[in-house]
């Protein structure tokens, strides 16, 4: 089975990573909709949040607040999961999108080469 963000996951697909640990990363959208758009992965291939282990769930909502402090967003962003293939969900491995309309923070990010 072949899954593009496992593939960036562990390095064999480019992609624009913002942060990651042992349990999670995190990569801008390809196709960004907000002038922040994020995605929020675990690293091992998951399809639907329900399923996800808990200890996972923690991991990524752990993450979701590392990302937004080092973008100094924390009183500023939204979280979209979509859920299956009629809410929306393209990629079948699970992520949140991170969307905001930025920080001076995120614009070094996006600025850097
Ligand atoms: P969803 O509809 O929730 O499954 O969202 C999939 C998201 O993944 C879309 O916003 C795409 O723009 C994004 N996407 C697809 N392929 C890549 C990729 N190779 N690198 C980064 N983002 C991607
Ligand atoms: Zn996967």
């Amino acid at each position: 089975m072949s899954c593009a963000f496992c593939e960036i996951a562990r390095g064999k697909k480019p992609a624009k990573v913002f942060y990651e640990d042992d349990a999670t990363i995190v990569f801008a959208d390809i196709n960004p909709k907000a002038p922040v758009h994020l995605l929020v992965c675990p690293k091992e291939h998951h399809k639907r949040i329900y399923k996800l282990p808990g200890e996972l769930t923690l991991r990524l909502i752990k993450t979701i607040g590392i990302i937004a402090e080092r973008l100094k967003l924390e009183d500023n962003f939204r979280l979209q999961l979509n859920n299956g293939a009629r809410a929306g969900q393209i990629i079948e491995h699970l992520h949140f999108h991170f969307i905001s309309h930025g920080s001076d923070e995120y614009l070094k990010y996006k600025t850097e080469a």
